[in-house]
């Protein structure tokens, strides 16, 4: 496995990293602990979760599956903002949120800090200088290393670097947006100011759910055990997608190209987003064995030529709403 810095930071992750979404706390824990260690087995030391996977629970189940692993061979991240409760101090960026969910966080992964503490969206009702002030504290304590967002407007996060510079707080290292060939709204400008502002990158649903590994067909119900038939899925995203004859022509078109290059589909789709952003790392979201062990190979995967370009025209067209 490659391994390279996480934005303009010295922490080097690799370029897959295993994240923990619907998958973690909802397989059967055998499962689990295989993808844990088949990610371990292949290089990837890098977890991503979150306080609301599972409210608490994708992280209760890393911090017993990563328990028995050395700490510092391991990048663990997770992050905060979205309710916790119907307490109405238990969400949300501010000072009193982030200390009580780093706490109870690091309690639920069974260690003494997190290399990457990222604020799972953008808070409009807190000050962007109390949450930048109490992350510098908590790092500080030693209790969170870097920091990072997830779904963060080009302009929030140069108001935030700005900021950190002026409060004297290391600035986030990384940004974590949706990322796959369906959903590139990233590119226009969440991307290039992530290269001037020295942010690193970590895509999240680069199989744009499922959708682009060829296993759900157009005018089909989703496969059953898939996560299209799970009615615990979260989110509108796979109905609306399903259900777009735009995303189906446009899907329809990778399907075959990945046939004629000889490249299982979800191989293409990850490797896609590295050579899109070759600084960026891929989460994969696995939620058996094989799934993950069949993905490892888009970390290195050799491009024919005249693949991307062919790719760039089987997607053309307006923006996907999705
Ligand atoms: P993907 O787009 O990769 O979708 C994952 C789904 O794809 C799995 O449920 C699995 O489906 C299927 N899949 C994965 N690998 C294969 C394969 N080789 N062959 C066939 N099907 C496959 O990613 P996610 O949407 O799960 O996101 C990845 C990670 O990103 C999350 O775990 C989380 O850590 C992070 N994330 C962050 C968000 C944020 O707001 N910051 C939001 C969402 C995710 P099935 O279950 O059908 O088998």
């Amino acid at each position: 496995m490659e391994y390279h810095a996480l934005g303009r930071s010295g922490l080097r992750v690799p370029r897959l990293a295993l994240g923990t979404w619907l998958t973690l706390a909802r397989i059967p824990r055998a499962e689990a602990a295989g993808l844990v260690a088949a990610a371990l087995e292949a290089g990837i030391n890098f977890f991503d979760t979150a306080d609301v996977y599972d409210r608490g629970g994708a992280e209760e189940v890393l911090g017993e599956l990563l328990a028995p692993h050395r700490r510092e061979h391991l990048v663990v991240a997770t992050k905060a903002f979205h309710p916790m409760s119907d307490d109405p101090n238990d969400r949300g960026l501010s000072r009193k949120h982030l200390f009580e969910s780093v706490h109870a966080s690091l309690r639920r992964l069974r260690t003494d800090y997190l290399d990457l503490f990222q604020f799972h969206r953008f808070d409009p009702e807190t000050p962007l200088e109390e949450t930048i002030r109490a992350v510098g504290d908590l790092i500080r304590q030693g209790k969170v290393l870097y920091w990072g967002t997830s779904m963060w407007s080009a302009s929030q996060l140069r108001v935030a670097c700005r900021l950190a510079d002026e409060l004297g707080v290391p600035r986030p290292i990384s940004e974590q947006p949706r990322f796959n060939m369906l959903c590139r709204e990233i590119e226009a400008e969440v991307l290039p100011a992530c290269r001037e502002l020295g942010i690193g990158l970590l895509f999240w649903s680069p199989l744009a759910q499922g959708l682009l590994t060829g296993k759900y067909r157009r005018g089909q119900a989703p496969p059953a055990g898939s996560r299209g038939a799970d009615p615990r899925r979260v989110g509108q995203f796979l109905d609306r997608a399903l259900a777009s004859d735009e995303v189906w022509d446009r899907v329809e078109r990778v399907l075959a190209l990945a046939d004629r290059a000889g490249v299982p589909p979800a191989v293409l789709a990850v490797a896609w987003c590295l050579r899109r952003a070759p600084e960026g790392t891929v989460l994969l979201g696995a939620s058996r064995v094989e799934q993950l062990r069949e993905l490892v190979p888009a970390a290195t995967m050799d491009w024919p030529e005249g693949l991307e370009e062919a790719l760039e025209e089987a997607l053309a067209g307006p923006p996907l709403k999705l």
